[in-house]
């Protein structure tokens, strides 16, 4: 099986309240995003990686991959899901129509090569998957007030991780479908669902968290100096 990544990285990360894009905050001496390009690239399944920045992205030519041979970079869109859907444009122009896409956040850097192991194994089908983890909590829907409403059923709840494998070109068409009606597009897998596929959970380590807030960094840095395997179940 031929693959290949997106990585959406032109978000500005406005929660992390720091003075850049968190996936250029620097983590164990590298940045972010080459410890999340790595990971990728180490795999022997990735043909090649497709990076979506910002406009005048300052920050990207300072990192270990910017001149990768296997890298490229589009411009990214006004939404996460534009930033992939031109990624997934550029990949139209090399990719044979059966190859497999990995969308992965460029703020999830301490993917684990057994968690993508995995995914490539599990979710290859025509409605793919995406890594994921259950809910631990109790789930609470809250009113306007925010006021406890009622309690969800945690037995069916995941949380939606990254990476996401599908279809290239099924993607494309779920993609551009959703955005066209105006449904709200925080992953791939809406879209896929959306279009009528049922992608397939496969359960991930907690380890592979998104950096989102500035304690994130931390815990990651936990994660990659101890493994992630204590984390899982
Ligand atoms: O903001 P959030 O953490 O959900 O962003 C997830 C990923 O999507 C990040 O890697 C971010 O850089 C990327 N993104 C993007 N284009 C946007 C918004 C977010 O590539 N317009």
């Amino acid at each position: 099986m031929t693959c290949w990544a997106v990585v959406p990285a032109a978000g500005v990360g406005r929660r992390m309240g720091a003075d850049r894009p968190k996936q250029y905050l620097r983590l164990q001496g590298r940045r972010v995003i080459d410890w999340t390009l790595q990971a990728l690239l180490d795999h022997p399944a990735v043909a090649g990686v497709v990076v979506a920045l910002a406009p005048d992205d300052p920050y990207w030519p300072t990192t270990e991959h910017a001149d990768h041979p296997r890298v490229e970079v589009v411009a990214g869109g006004r939404e996460r899901a534009d930033s992939v859907l031109n990624g997934l444009h550029h990949l139209a122009h090399k990719a044979a129509s059966a190859d497999r896409v990995l969308v992965h956040d460029a703020a999830r850097p301490c993917l684990g090569r057994d968690d993508l192991d995995r995914l490539l194994h599990e979710a290859d089908g025509p409605d793919g998957g995406l890594l994921a983890v259950p809910v631990r909590d109790t789930m609470k829907q809250a009113d306007a007030q925010g006021r406890a409403q009622a309690t969800l059923d945690r037995s069916r709840l995941w949380h939606a991780y990254t990476p996401q494998l599908f279809p290239l070109e099924s993607l494309r068409r779920a993609l551009e479908g959703a955005l066209a009606a105006g449904i709200a597009v925080t992953d791939e897998a809406s879209a896929m669902e959306w279009a009528g596929h049922r992608p397939k959970l496969v359960e991930g380590d907690p380890g592979n968290l998104k950096i989102t807030r500035p304690g994130d960094l931390a815990l990651a840095e936990f994660y990659l100096a101890h493994g992630r395997a204590p984390f899982r179940g």
